[in-house]
């Protein structure tokens, strides 16, 4: 790669000076620019996909300043002695964590939130990727698949729902039908089964709605969905019921290090010994790996947008649809979204692609909501506007070099990097999993032994909904709390929300329980049952109902009683 000239067209074009530094691993650029965007472009423009070298790009977004500390300071973990710690909480953390829980180690999990699942693995889209857009030579592709053909025996060993669904990409022209047979190579290519060819009638008896454009469709059977953050929550629990620690609101703020390793993690809970520690902090993996201070790469967030319907929409959509995608797409760094027929009953519309610069940006925009809804209405016309519930938006961990990066530090001899974890990662997650403990066991020199008790069943919150007559009324009979409805949108008992507050990683706010058992995720959005949910949460834990918290610190929703007292006390 020639430095000297790429350096020269940068301020030709960009009209920056930047500086630029090699070290066995990585390019590292810096310097100051006004523009984001520009700052990430200039970061591929360094990419050498020949070499095995990590763009760095420390270049600075000109006037931006860090902030967020947390806000939570104890002792609790204090000169406490672990031999594996894994810093992050996503789908990433928690399948590790239940993976090495077959072993006797002593295992903590720290996750900067007040919950798991607040990152990426909290805000995607659900789906159980085939891998058919990824490059075959790619970590993604490695993984992609032999993770998707985990999912199953997975979602029976740890109940939680997994549907294998299957997903059409739909082709509206005969110059598209053609093209559309590359899928079927790079299928046989990557190894991906039940992948075929449908016609216009075929696709249309599967997926009416696409009728009005619809000429065929590539048929992709192994494509599955699941509800992102039930799977987070069942590695998590089954791990803890094992034996593993999960520490909330616990963030990683720096390490000791010693002759070449991590001797302690440093934490606003206090400071604890680790023989090996995972880096699986997502988008600030690359900061977590310079608090090693071993940063060679670096992860520029790109943030995704989605949309839910309401139930009412989900007979527009039997599985997972997409439009084959434009010419100008296809070497887009997305998959270009689908319409989702979620394991909830909702339909999911989604995600677009945005480069940002803060890691904790989750806004929506109307802007990119509109360019959500617009693409997807062309595939399913029937799709309305008013029947959107919700949104959110989430961020992916890309690298430059837009792959994997799953190693043991080259630099720190007992950290492990499980870093740029992007779409595919939910689905690659259990795969992954199984190479990261090999690792683990190779840092301990194979020293590890298996736990002979070790429970691979973890059994999830019951779901009177989805029971039948009778099953319900003897569910009701042993306990009247199932038969008293707290969320009617959703048809929640109150016994499910008491199941998720005494769980094995307790749910202690409003968004921990909506996010477990769904209260607040129907039409009205928690309009009824927040009120009712505040209450079971304070008698549960017997709290003041003013401290019950919506999502962490800092976060009460009730600031004053106005009922019930002749004065209202500030609390
Ligand atoms: C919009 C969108 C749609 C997607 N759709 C799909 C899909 O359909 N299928 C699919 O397979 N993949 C999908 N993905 C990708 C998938 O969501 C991610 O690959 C996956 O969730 C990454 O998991 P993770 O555990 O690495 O990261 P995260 O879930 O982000 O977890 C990292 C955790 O680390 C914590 N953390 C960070 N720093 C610290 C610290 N210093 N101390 C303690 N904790 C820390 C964070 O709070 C966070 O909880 C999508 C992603 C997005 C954004």
């Amino acid at each position: 790669m020639k430095l000297d000239k790429l350096i020269k067209d940068v301020k030709k074009k960009f009209k920056a000076d930047i500086r630029v530094n090699l070290t066995e691993q990585s390019i590292i650029l810096s310097g100051e620019m006004d523009n984001w965007e520009d700052i990430v472009n200039v970061g591929y423009l360094f990419v050498d996909p020949k070499s095995r070298v990590h763009v760095v790009n420390n270049i600075k977004l000109r006037g931006m300043k860090k902030k967020k500390t947390p806000l939570l300071i104890d002792n609790s973990l204090q000169d406490q002695e672990y031999d594996v710690i894994i810093v992050g909480g996503g789908i990433i953390g928690t399948t590790i964590l239940r993976e090495l829980s077959r072993y006797s180690l002593k295992l903590l999990l720290i996750e900067k939130e007040a919950d798991l699942a607040c990152g990426a693995s909290g805000a995607n889209d659900g789906m159980i990727h085939p891998g058919i857009d990824l490059s075959k030579d790619s970590k993604k592709a490695k993984y992609c698949l032999a993770g998707n053909l985990m999912y199953e025996k997975l979602s029976k060993e740890l109940d939680f729902p997994f549907k294998r669904i299957g997903q059409y990409i739909v082709f509206g022209s005969q110059k598209e039908r053609i093209l559309s047979s590359y899928l079927l190579y790079k299928a046989k290519q990557l190894g991906i089964p039940g992948v075929s060819k449908l016609s216009r009638a075929e696709i249309i008896q599967k997926e009416p709605e696409v009728k009005s454009w619809a000429k065929g469709a590539i048929e992709i059977k192994c494509t599955g969905i699941i509800s992102p953050y039930q799977a987070v929550y069942a590695f998590g629990e089954n791990a803890v019921e094992n034996g593993a620690e999960v520490s909330l609101e616990t963030a990683c703020l720096g390490f000791s290090l010693k002759d070449g390793g991590i001797e302690k993690v440093r934490t606003n809970r206090g400071n604890f010994k680790a023989k090996v520690v995972i880096n699986a902090a997502g988008v600030f993996a690359d900061e977590v790996a310079a608090l090693a201070d071993d940063k060679y790469f670096s992860i520029h967030p790109r943030k995704g947008s989605d949309l839910i319907l309401d139930s009412k929409s989900k007979p527009l959509v039997n599985t997972i649809i997409s439009r084959f995608p434009k010419v100008s797409q296809r070497h887009s760094h997305t998959k270009g979204g689908a319409i989702i027929s979620t394991v909830d009953g909702n339909v999911l519309i989604g995600p677009d692609a945005e480069e940002v610069y803060d890691k904790d940006d989750v806004s929506t925009t109307s802007r990119s909501l509109e360019r959500v809804f617009r693409k997807h209405h062309h595939v399913l016309p029937k799709l309305k506007r008013t029947d959107i519930i919700a949104y959110f938006s989430g961020l992916r961990a890309a690298t430059y070099e837009e792959d994997f990066i799953i190693e043991t530090s080259k630099k720190v001899h007992n950290l492990i990097h499980v870093a740029g974890i992007q779409s595919p990662g939910l689905t690659a997650a259990p795969a992954i999993a199984l190479d990261v403990v090999e690792m683990v066991i190779n840092l301990f020199g194979g020293n590890v032994k298996a736990k002979p008790n070790f429970n691979p069943i973890r059994k999830g919150i019951k779901r009177v909904k989805e029971m039948g007559t009778s099953e319900r009324q003897a569910l009701i009979k042993n306990d009247p709390d199932y038969g008293k409805i707290i969320c009617r949108c959703e048809e929640i008992s109150l016994g499910e929300i008491k199941e998720a507050i005494r769980g094995a990683i307790p749910a202690t706010s409003i968004d921990a329980i909506k996010r477990r058992v769904r209260p607040g995720m129907g039409r009205c959005q928690g309009g009824f049952c927040l009120p009712l949910i505040l209450k079971i949460i304070s008698e549960e834990l017997k709290i003041d109902p003013l401290l019950v918290l919506k999502r962490g610190q800092n976060s009460r929703l009730g600031m004053f009683q106005t009922k019930g007292k002749e004065e209202a006390d500030e609390i």
